[in-house]
């Protein structure tokens, strides 16, 4: 497979959320790639149309490169419940109404999962990366990773953002939020999709 070809080695990447930005951030710098966020450009955040993770990460990413004129990164994940059915997944960010920050977000999946014995709290983390050479690029790169995992029904510890303080992770003992930052960027979704995506950049089967 050929190489992913970059027309830069500078991207922009598609996102306003600090949890994620951290990480991705970490994740990029041994690329020494000079990867800015979208707030470095004033490019708000897109509207997220789409059905599922690869639609909105596509969305995203065409968003940012249309208004920066460089290639772009999108990551559009969440987390997947299988007893609400699959539930919140592309809805994740916003599952305790528009704009519901991660207490609410968590205290409503708390409260659909209340009274529910521990083998029906099964979940994964869904990561989409997509990465866009310009904003009518028709061969995007796309890499996707699952991280599973089990519901708690309290939340334990202070790191990572979002879910994690109640997502608990059977290998580790520990939920997510408990997991030192570079341990959950080696496990997770979103690090796995991107060992996936700096294969396919280095030419390797991904
Ligand atoms: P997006 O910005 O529309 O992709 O929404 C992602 C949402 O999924 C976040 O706001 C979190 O609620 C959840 N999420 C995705 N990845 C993680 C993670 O690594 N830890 C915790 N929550 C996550």
């Amino acid at each position: 497979m050929p190489p992913f070809e970059l027309p830069s080695q500078h991207w922009v990447i598609a996102s306003n959320n600090a949890g994620k930005l951290r990480e991705l951030n970490a994740l990029l710098a041994p690329l020494g790639l000079d990867a800015r966020v979208q707030r470095d450009f004033a490019v708000p955040d897109a509207e997220e149309t789409g059905l599922s993770f690869v639609e909105n990460a596509l969305i995203k990413a065409r968003h940012a490169a249309r208004l920066t004129g460089l290639p772009a990164l999108a990551d559009d994940s969440g987390l997947e419940v299988d007893a609400l059915e699959g539930e919140p997944g592309i809805w994740s960010a916003r599952y305790a109404g528009p704009g519901a920050n991660d207490a609410a977000n968590n205290a409503r999946l708390l409260e659909a999962l209340a009274g529910l014995p521990d083998e029906r709290r099964g979940a994964r983390y869904q990561c989409v990366l997509v990465l866009m050479r310009h904003a009518a690029d028709p061969t995007p790169l796309i890499c996707q990773a699952a991280w599973e995992g089990r519901i708690l029904t309290a939340p334990r510890g202070t790191g990572g953002f979002g879910y994690d303080p109640l997502f608990f992770v059977p290998d580790q003992g520990h939920t997510a939020a408990e997991l030192d930052p570079a341990l959950k960027n080696r496990l997770s979704h979103r690090g796995q999709a991107l060992a996936r995506l700096r294969a396919a950049l280095e030419g390797k089967p991904v």
